[in-house]
C-alpha cells in the first residue's frame, strides 16, 4: 500500500504504491519545506511485525542531508521566532483539525509499521492530537513577569524566548504520539526543529509533518532526518542544536544525555521503565482485573506505562487463577484484524529478548502460569507473535524483574502488607508509573506519599497526565530537569530573558559610582 501519500510535489515517487514501482518506497527527508529522497546508499527495511512484509526503506540521511536540515531549521527560525504567538498558535488549530481528518490514514499507518492494535494506533494519533490541542492555547505559558520600581524608578521584567533550533529522537512504541509530544509545542514557543523519528516506524511522522506543512507551518520550520546511532551522535554534536527531545530506552538515553549535554545542550529524556501495580485484598475485584489484564497486555505490554508487575497484598492466588482465564481469552491477532485484542511484538530480535527474560523468570525460579511463547496466529505464522505470558513467586532481585521486559509478560509476587509490597516497588531501579487497587483512602494516601514514581495512579491503571500537566517519570525513567509537555515542557523550550529598565530624567550629577549598584 501507498504508505505515504505525498501530496508534495518534490517527491512525487513515493506517493506511488510500491507494487507500481516494484520495490519499497523509501521514506524522504523533509528539508527545507521539502520533501526530497536521500542520496544514501544505506538504508534498513521497515518491517510489517505481523507479517515481515517490507513496508518502506528508511535511509541513513548522509551528513551533507542532515547539515542541510539543520541549516533549513537555522535560517527558519530568523522568521519564525518573530512571527506573533497568535499566528503560530493557529497553525496547530489547522494542524489539530487536519489530524482528525487523516486519523485513519495515520492509524492505518501506525498498525503497518508497528503492529499494536487499529484501535490502539487510534489512541495513539489522539494522546498525541490532545498535545496539539494543548498548544493552540500555550501563549498564556509563555508569559513573562513584571515587578514595577525594582529600585527607584526601575523596574524589571523577564520574557520567555525560543531557543533556536531543538531536536527530537523518538522510539518505536507510538509513532505519532511522541513526535506530537514534541515538535507541536517546540514550534509554537517560536523554535524550529530536526525530528529523527524511530528507524522501524518512520511513516506516521512523515504524514504529521506533511498536515503540519498543509497547516501552514513554514518550510524549514519542522525538518525530519532519518538512521540511528551516526545521525544522534551527529545531533548530539551539533553547534547549532540548541536542545534535544529523547524518548526510548536507559542505553540510548543516558547515552543522549551525556553526550549532549557536554555539549552544553538541554535534554531532557525520557527512558525505560517497570511499573506496579499494588493490589489491596478490598481492591474493587472486576474492575481490578480488567485494569489488569488491559494494562498489562494492551499494545504487547510495549507502553512505557505497561503494567508490568503485581503485588498483591495479602495472598495471590484467588486473583492469579482469574487473571489467567481472563488473559487466556485474549485474541492475539494482526492489529489490522477486527478481533485482535494484541497484535505482535515490534521484531524478531525483541520476541526473542522477551523469551530470554521469561526463561530467566523460570530458571530462577518463577512459576510460568501461562506461557505465550509458542503461540501460533492463523494466517500470519511469520509474525513475531507472544501471547499474554504470566509469570508468579517472582522476587525483586530475579533478572526478569530488575530489568524491562517491554512485552505480553505480566509478573505477579506476593506480600504480607502494603509497607512490604511498597519497598518491594521502590527497590527497582525504575520510577515512570505506578498503581494502587483498593477502596481504602488511608492506603491510597500512603502509597501516593510513599511511592518513588513519578506518575501515580489511584485505580487508574496507566496514568499517563494529559497534556495540561507534564509526564513526571522519575529514578532511572528520566534524566533531565524540564519534563515533557505541559508548563515543564514550555519551559524546556524557552529561556528567560530578564530586562532591567530605567525610564526617568537623569541628573547629569557628573559623578561616576564605581560600587556595585543598590536600592
Ligand atoms: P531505543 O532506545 O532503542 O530507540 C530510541 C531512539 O534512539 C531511536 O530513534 C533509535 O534510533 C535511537 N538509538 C537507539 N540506540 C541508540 C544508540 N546506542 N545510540 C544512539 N541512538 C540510539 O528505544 P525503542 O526500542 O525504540 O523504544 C522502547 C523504549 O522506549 C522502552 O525502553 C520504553 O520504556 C521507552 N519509552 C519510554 C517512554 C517514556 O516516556 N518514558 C515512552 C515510550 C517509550
Amino acid at each position: 500500500p501507498a504508505i505515504f501519500a505525498l501530496r508534495s510535489s518534490h517527491f512525487s515517487t513515493a506517493a506511488e504504491p510500491s507494487s507500481k514501482q516494484g520495490s519499497p518506497p523509501s521514506v524522504p527527508n523533509l528539508i527545507g519545506g521539502s520533501f526530497v529522497k536521500s542520496q544514501s546508499s544505506a538504508s534498513i527495511d521497515v518491517i510489517n511485525p505481523a507479517t515481515q512484509e517490507v513496508v518502506s526503506q528508511v535511509p541513513l540521511t548522509t551528513n551533507e542531508e542532515f547539515k542541510a536540515a539543520v541549516s533549513a531549521a537555522k535560517q527558519a527560525f530568523q522568521s519564525w521566532r518573530h512571527t506573533p504567538v497568535t499566528a503560530r498558535q493557529r497553525v496547530m488549530f489547522k494542524l489539530q483539525e487536519l489530524i482528525r481528518r487523516d486519523i485513519d490514514k495515520l492509524a492505518l499507518n501506525i498498525t503497518t509499521e508497528q503492529g499494536k492494535t487499529l484501535k490502539d494506533a487510534h489512541g495513539d494519533v489522539f494522546r498525541g492530537l490532545e498535545v496539539v490541542e494543548h498548544a493552540c492555547g500555550t501563549a498564556t505559558l509563555q508569559m513573562g513577569e513584571y515587578v514595577s520600581n525594582v529600585s527607584n524608578g526601575i523596574d524589571t521584567y523577564s520574557i520567555r524566548e525560543p531557543l533556536g533550533v531543538c531536536a527530537g529522537i523518538c522510539p518505536f512504541n507510538f509513532p505519532a504520539m511522541i513526535p506530537l509530544w514534541m515538535f507541536p509545542l517546540a514550534v509554537t514557543c517560536g523554535n524550529t526543529f530536526v525530528l529523527k523519528p524511530s528507524e522501524k516506524d518512520p511513516g506516521a511522522s512523515v504524514i504529521l509533518a506533511e498536515l503540519a506543512m498543509e497547516a501552514g507551518l513554514p518550510d524549514g520550520v519542522l525538518n525530519i532526518v532519518h538512521g540511528t546511532n551516526d545521525i544522534v551522535n551527529a545531533i548530539c554534536d551539533d553547534e547549532d542544536i540548541k536542545a534535544v527531545s529523547f524518548v526510548g530506552s536507559n542505553t540510548a538515553g543516558m547515552h543522549i544525555y551525556s553526550r549532549a549535554s557536554a555539549k552544553g545542550k538541554r535534554v531532557q529524556s525520557n527512558m525505560g521503565a517497570k511499573n506496579h501495580a499494588i493490589v489491596m485484598p478490598d481492591a474493587s475485584a472486576d474492575a481490578t482485573l480488567n485494569a489488569l489484564v488491559a494494562a498489562g497486555f494492551g499494545a504487547a505490554g510495549q507502553r512505557c506505562m505497561a503494567l508490568s508487575t503485581v503485588v498483591f497484598v495479602g495472598g495471590s492466588k484467588s486473583w492469579e487463577n482469574k487473571l489467567v482465564e481472563a488473559a487466556k481469552a485474549l485474541k492475539v491477532s494482526a492489529g489490522t484484524e477486527p478481533d485482535a485484542d494484541l497484535g505482535p511484538v515490534i521484531s524478531k530480535q525483541a520476541k526473542e529478548r522477551i523469551c530470554k527474560l521469561i526463561q530467566s523468570g523460570v530458571e530462577s525460579g518463577a512459576r510460568l502460569l501461562l506461557d505465550g511463547r509458542n503461540i501460533a496466529v492463523r494466517g500470519y505464522e511469520h509474525g513475531n507473535f507472544i501471547g499474554p505470558t504470566i509469570l508468579s513467586n517472582v522476587t525483586a532481585d530475579m533478572e526478569c524483574h530488575k530489568e524491562e521486559i517491554f512485552g505480553p509478560v505480566l509478573l505477579c509476587s506476593e506480600a504480607d502488607s502494603l509497607e512490604e509490597a511498597i519497598s518491594f516497588v521502590n527497590r527497582n531501579k525504575y520510577g515512570n508509573g505506578a498503581s494502587i487497587f483498593t477502596t481504602s483512602g488511608v492506603a491510597a494516601r500512603k502509597f501516593q506519599t510513599e511511592i518513588e514514581a513519578g506518575q501515580v495512579g489511584i485505580n487508574v491503571p496507566i496514568p499517563v497526565p494529559l497534556p495540561f500537566f507534564s509526564f513526571t517519570g522519575n529514578k532511572a525513567s528520566f534524566a533531565g530537569d524540564l519534563n515533557f509537555y505541559g508548563k515543564a515542557g514550555v519551559n524546556f523550550f524557552t529561556q528567560i530573558k530578564t530586562v532591567t529598565q530605567q525610564w526617568k530624567n537623569l541628573p547629569g550629577s557628573g559623578v561616576v559610582n564605581l560600587a556595585m549598584p543598590t536600592s
